[in-house]
């Protein structure tokens, strides 16, 4: 759909529904001020923190971050991805939307996954064959059965040159079979070959379940390479594709996750044993595309992988897709060797379902695992130690802290932070020191929406399909610590919403106002730009960022205020901030005078009552000439 019509659209349809009135049939709200509040329906909660603002159209749970839009509300309450809920909330409005225009472009896609359509009847066939009993006899040895294979439209390629292109010339021009990579043209320009021969294959499915291509394992000894794909064409491409993903997406609705493994195999078994939310790379390393997939269907990841050298190696490269993207993951290894079809044909589904309880967070893989740490993009695989040497405990922990810096969302990040101190037995305040100096150059260099998706800023349009992921995804179950100042919350709403207090605390020193991280985070960058955020760019920072819901839910509207009443306020609160950094310090500073005085260290003592004696004169001057700064 042409951004500019989706955005549109969006746009109508959300302001045809009342907030309120929607979220009001699914959860009893009660009034509170501006605001409803009521117990929220994504955790469970004795007292209610769930709250619904109507002036800013936003939802937001206290308790568990989740929050956003309508459609956000929608998408987390009924599992829908964001096309649907625009179509369920824009049916309920009665508003039409816009077809989505073709292109001739969408044409050439379309013959091409026809093609695919048409060779995978044919494959299906196949495998019925009277030739094909080597191949069904080789699929029953491994324990594949119907209705497995009917399920995955699992085929088999003939043997011989042909079969596929005789099959289909007279539906399809050889162009378009080659086109689709369906076929090889000769070398001699002679004509073409079938490209899968004697092969059992595996249709590649979009999101949208249609043919993108195959995936083809030989079965006869010796054939080489054992697993053969189809070639990139414009509607195959690996790195974007997940194996299995129309079958297992109810699945992975209902189960609020997605076990992500290497093999078709692995996928098929994974369902066959009632694991119905698997789906697989197709033989590749989890790509940044991939993960932001991952991360629209708004499910957590299981990375299951071979615990083997190149299985620790993969799972350890994947995680910085996914966290860049937001997804919450964990991790399984499997034992050296044994992938999920080989586990599970040996150990059973209950051994699995066992091991699945104890997948290990980020911060436990990265410390535990062996190998785990040196992989990943963050830190180079060239360690002191070498490839296939366990890394030192200090690749680990600046694994983690590479890893961490990945993460956006403050909150998730601090929770993450907080559990790595745990599993290191490191000081948090080290780690924490650790990834902002990490984090701060990375931030700095892209001005613009300071939480979100990255990759493109605020970029227009993008906020609707993106809360999805990064802001809303199910991720943060654990009760969330939002900076709790509430004189700093204050402060941070007016900055964002204010011309008036954004100059002022931008002539203050910008984001050194604040002492909560989270908040400095947020800010930094527009503070950077020397500007507030636009209306388009708060709605963006509404969806993709729990923080900023959290401040915007609760701060009150002040319609028609100068921009000098404004910027009086903020100083008046940044006022009231400094006061209370002074009086915390005095207090500091009078206990580790009586300390002094109980040692006899006269030195340190009267530097100590020097300083409390300035401090309270600071104090002093700055409460008695309130107006005068
Ligand atoms: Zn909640």
């Amino acid at each position: 759909m042409n951004v500019r019509i989706g955005e549109e659209a969006r746009e109508r349809v959300r302001d045809a529904t009342d907030i309120v009135q929607l979220i009001g049939e699914r959860v009893q709200l009660r009034r509170a001020g501006r605001s409803y509040k009521g117990l929220c329906p994504f955790h469970t909660e004795k007292t209610p923190s769930f709250t619904v603002t109507p002036d800013r159209q936003i939802w937001h749970c206290f308790g568990c971050s989740r929050g956003g839009d309508v459609f956000a509300f929608v998408m987390e309450a009924d599992k829908v991805t964001f096309p649907e809920a625009l179509r369920m909330l824009a049916d309920r409005a009665g508003i039409e939307l816009p077809k989505q225009e073709r292109t001739p472009g969408d044409e050439a896609f379309d013959r091409l996954y026809q093609a695919n359509a048409l060779a995978r009847d044919f494959f299906r066939a196949s495998l019925q064959s009277e030739a094909a009993a080597k191949a069904r006899a080789y699929l029953a040895g491994r324990g594949f059965e119907e209705p497995w294979l009917a399920r995955f439209e699992v085929g088999w390629a003939p043997e011989g040159w042909d079969g596929l292109m005789t099959a289909l010339a007279k539906l399809l021009p050889a162009e378009v079979m080659e086109q689709a990579g369906l076929i090889v043209r000769r070398a001699d320009g002679s004509g073409h070959y079938d490209r899968f021969r004697n092969r059992v294959l595996f249709p590649v499915a979009t999101g949208a379940a249609k043919i993108a291509g195959f995936g083809a394992r030989a079965i006869a000894e010796g054939d080489e390479p054992k697993y053969l794909n189809s070639p990139e064409t414009p509607v195959f491409r690996k790195g974007r594709l997940l194996y299995g993903l129309p079958i297992a997406r109810p699945g992975m609705r209902e189960r609020g996750e997605a076990v992500v493994s290497e093999g078709y195999l692995d996928v098929i078994r994974l369902h066959a044993s009632g694991f119905t939310n698997a789906v697989s790379t197709c033989g590749t390393a989890l790509t940044p595309d991939q993960a932001r997939l991952l991360a629209r269907l708004q499910v957590d990841v299981l990375l299951l992988y071979d615990g083997d050298d190149a299985g620790v190696r993969a799972a350890d490269r994947g995680l910085d897709p996914l966290l860049e993207a937001g997804v919450n993951v964990r991790v399984l290894l499997l034992p050296s060797g044994e992938d999920p079809d080989s586990f599970l044909r040996k150990e059973g589904a209950g051994a699995l379902r066992e091991r699945l309880e104890s997948a290990l967070d980020v911060p436990s893989f990265v410390a535990e695992s062996k190998l785990a740490g040196v992989g990943g993009a963050g830190v180079g695989g060239t360690g002191a130690g070498g490839p296939g040497a366990n890394p030192t405990l200090e690749q680990r922990v600046k694994r983690l802290v590479g890893l961490l810096g990945r993460i956006e969302d403050p909150i998730r990040r601090r929770l993450l932070l907080r559990r790595g101190a745990d599993v290191f037995g490191l000081e948090e305040t080290v780690l924490i020191e650790a990834v902002q100096g990490r984090g701060r150059g990375r931030r700095v260099a892209k001005p613009g929406v300071g939480v979100g998706t990255g990759s493109r800023p605020g970029a227009p349009g993008q906020a609707g399909t993106t809360s999805a992921g990064a802001g809303t995804a199910p991720a943060a179950s654990e009760a969330t610590p939002t900076p709790s100042d509430p004189i700093e919350l204050e402060l941070a709403g007016r900055v964002l919403t204010e011309e008036g207090a954004f100059t002022e605390v931008l002539v203050q020193g910008g984001a050194i106002c604040f002492r909560s991280e989270p908040l400095r985070e947020l800010l930094e960058p527009w503070f950077g730009e020397g500007r507030a955020p636009r209306e388009d760019e708060i709605q963006t920072l509404l969806a993709q960022s729990p923080l900023t819901r959290a401040i915007l839910a609760e701060l009150p509207p002040e319609p028609g205020r100068t921009v000098e009443a404004s910027r009086k306020e903020a100083k008046d609160l940044i006022q009231r901030l400094e006061e209370r950094r002074l009086k915390a310090s005095i207090q500091v500073l009078d206990q580790a005078i009586r300390e002094a005085e109980r040692s006899r260290d006269e030195g340190s003592l009267g530097r100590l009552i020097a300083e409390r004696r300035d401090l309270a004169s600071k104090l002093h001057t700055r409460s008695s000439h309130p107006a005068i700064h």
